[in-house]
């Protein structure tokens, strides 16, 4: 059919209804006389109905015309007009309603929000709510003040930023945004095999396991938490992490208090679901959590990982086998995966 895709892999293609082969082939059904793009949402035609074609003019040109449901000949159409609302989404004060980014894009409302979800899987308002806390959370942790964080993400007030983020974090807003005020933390280091780990917890669970860090990380992390080394509750968690790091294995008992972004979420849950000995892609983790394009968040997910080994971040490898990165070293992270290998 055209030099690059093979009439097999195109048919593949279309019964995956892979958006990716969108705009590189349209499939002709020549019993109804209509063309498709390859992702029609409609019921697949019986192959030998089938022909394919290098792009609509020559399904035209062999007497079939455009599909009403997918609208093959929108495809370049469809992205620029997704492009052009991402920008603007990303660039607005305010969240633009689906209204305007119809009118901008030149769709009706129902239509364009199908196309943009079709190709980012979420809603226009969706994405920028996703945005906008993925920003408030990359401002404050870098340590920038909450008020700036707030503004910088988009948020028009302080109260608007609160609503969104309610139940959504570990600690409640207001704590979390203070820096942990409220908040008690029980920490400890011990040393291991692998060298010094810090272990801290709230009363609802672990929220920092680290390598070769002090309690001076967790006052950077939560500066008006109250950090208090030991305890008597807190040694009996601490005890329970301890076994667990150093013969690797069952941990789904041991709370933890971590919360992000509904994706990092997601990748967090699809990262403690890898058996122990066993390894993925990023791109394994991104599909897992939903989202299969997703590869670079489903690796900001990873970096952001606050609990080393309970939420195993370090059976993410490069595909190709490569060990990638770990935050920790590559010495603790190759340590890790023999263990578990055994
Ligand atoms: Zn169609």
């Amino acid at each position: 059919m055209t030099d690059a895709i093979s009439d097999a892999a195109a048919w593949a293609a279309v019964l995956r209804r892979d958006r990716a082969f969108d705009g590189r082939f349209v499939t002709g059904v020549l019993t109804t006389g209509i063309y498709c793009r390859p992702s029609c949402a409609a019921r697949h035609p019986a192959r030998g109905n089938v022909r394919f074609f290098a792009d609509g003019a020559g399904a035209r040109a062999a007497g079939l015309r455009a599909c009403k449901r997918c609208l093959p000949d929108n495809v370049g159409r469809d992205e620029a007009a997704v492009l052009a609302a991402i920008d603007e989404i990303r660039q607005a004060e305010d969240a633009p309603s689906l209204a305007a980014l119809a009118q901008l894009t030149g769709y009706s409302p129902t239509h364009f929000q199908r196309v943009f979800k079709r190709a980012i899987g979420l809603s226009p308002a969706a994405y920028a709510r996703a945005l906008r806390e993925e920003r408030a959370r990359d401002a404050l942790s870098e340590g920038g003040d909450v008020t700036g964080a707030i503004y910088e993400a988009g948020y028009g007030s302080a109260s608007r930023f609160y609503e969104n983020t309610k139940g959504r974090l570990g600690m409640t807003a207001s704590a979390w945004a203070n820096g942990g005020a409220g908040v008690t933390i029980h920490w400890a280091v011990v040393d291991t095999s692998m060298g010094a780990m810090l272990v801290a917890a709230t009363d609802k669970g672990v929220c920092r396991l680290s390598f070769n860090e002090d309690a001076s990380e967790l006052a950077r992390r939560f500066p008006r938490a109250d950090l208090v080394e030991g305890g008597a509750a807190f040694e009996k968690l601490l005890a329970e992490v301890v076994a667990s790091v150093e013969a690797p294995g069952d941990f789904a008992h041991i709370p933890l208090d971590v919360k992000g972004t509904a994706f990092q979420e997601a990748c967090w849950k699809a990262l403690r679901e890898i058996p122990a000995g066993e390894t993925r892609t990023y791109a394994e983790i991104a599909a897992a959590a939903g989202n299969p394009r997703a590869v670079r968040a489903a690796g900001s997910a990873n970096a952001r990982n606050n609990v080393a080994v309970l939420i195993p971040c370090h059976r993410v490898i490069r595909t190709g086998g490569d060990l990638g990165g770990y935050a920790y070293g590559l010495d603790i992270k190759r340590e890790l995966l023999e263990r578990e290998a055994k």
